[in-house]
């Protein structure tokens, strides 16, 4: 398998008066070629910086890179040139962002606005990019597309906007979508047609998508792999069903039961007790034993991702992981 997105015990921080806060540590994640990746965890989980690192979209004198490495479609990002990271971006990898009001021109048509960027990178006439958006927007279930084309972004619904953006990114058939909490201000069914567009369009077109999350029913519904955040860390990663079927470290377990049933949000915080520790002066040791009921001595040790016990692919940074009965979310 080709990997798209390779990211190996990346360490990046960010020196602020007094000290640096600590943002990924030792964070090592791979998007196969075609497949769809989730990155979940809590606010604060260091999910936006992987994904705009990746992109090396963070401010350039913000951040200092201590260990590590990170390749972009073969580009070692933390060293390429600003053109190298010019020609990726946009053309062999397109973004998708949370609130579509900021990436949409609010004074041009959503026509004139795709068919920009379908021309930017590729050899199109202004007919053969406008039948293209038209094809794109139809794939997204859009209605009548062509109405939407000479529509604004104000005059169209959010899960509307939503499917533009998608179908944006899609246009110039990019090899990795990065989507960063694109459905989160959706309403529970709106975000559920919209996940299920992209995972068709994705499988189709054979894109691969990072899928930043903080919510494990959006995983379950769209990712073929996952990898769960807390702090920094990544604390279990593996195939989709194996670590909803049975989490093994009890944030993901944490996580799990806070994910909404029957579209009824409920509040993290009841079911995870405690806050994220702060990045400026992690202790040693797992970062999760603050607020982990299965804490003890050994936790002062930082624990390692290692493979579960019978499980190939799935693995966990936990002295003491658990084993639950199956668990089966609601769909
Ligand atoms: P959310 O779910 O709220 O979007 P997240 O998992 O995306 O959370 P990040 O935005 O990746 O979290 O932030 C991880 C940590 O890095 C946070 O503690 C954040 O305050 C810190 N951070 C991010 N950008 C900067 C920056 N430019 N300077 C200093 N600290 C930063
Ligand atoms: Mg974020």
């Amino acid at each position: 398998q080709k990997p798209v997105l390779e990211i190996n015990d990346l360490r990046l921080v960010f020196p602020v008066y007094g000290g640096e806060i600590s943002a990924l540590n030792n964070v090592s994640l791979q998007v196969n070629a075609g497949e769809i990746v989730g990155v979940v965890g809590e606010s604060g989980s260091g999910k936006s910086v992987t994904a705009m690192m990746s992109m090396r979209l963070l401010p350039q004198d913000s951040f200092a890179i201590k260990a590590g490495e990170l390749r972009l479609l073969g580009t070692d990002v933390i060293n390429a040139s600003d053109k190298q990271m010019r020609q990726l971006r946009g053309a062999r990898v397109a973004m998708i962002f949370q609130e579509p009001m900021n990436a949409l021109n609010p004074t041009r048509k959503i026509g004139r606005q795709m068919c920009e960027v379908i021309r930017l990178h590729q050899h199109l006439t202004r007919q053969q990019a406008y039948q293209k958006a038209i094809g794109l927007l139809q794939e997204m279930q859009i209605g009548d597309a062509e109405q939407v084309m000479g529509r604004y972004p104000f005059e169209l619904s959010g899960g509307m906007r939503q499917r533009v953006l998608i179908a944006m990114a899609f246009s110039c058939e990019p090899e990795l979508i990065i989507a960063d909490e694109p459905t989160t201000a959706l309403d529970v069914t709106v975000q559920r047609q919209v996940l299920r567009l992209l995972r068709r369009k994705a499988k189709s077109s054979g894109t691969a998508v990072l899928f930043i999350t903080h919510d494990m029913a959006v995983v379950s519904q769209l990712c073929d792999r996952v990898y769960v955040m807390y702090a920094g860390h990544v604390i279990e990663s593996g195939k989709t069903a194996e670590v909803i079927g049975q989490p093994a470290h009890p944030y993901s377990i944490g996580l799990l039961q806070a994910a909404p049933e029957n579209g009824e949000p409920r509040s993290l915080l009841k079911a995870i007790p405690g806050t994220v520790p702060n990045l400026a002066k992690l202790p040693a040791g797992c970062a999760f034993r603050g607020r982990c009921a299965q804490g003890d001595e050994q936790c002062a040790q930082s624990p390692k991702l290692m493979p579960l016990d019978g499980h190939a692919q799935q693995l966990v940074s936990c002295w003491h992981p658990q084993r639950i009965p199956t668990l089966t979310m609601q769909e």
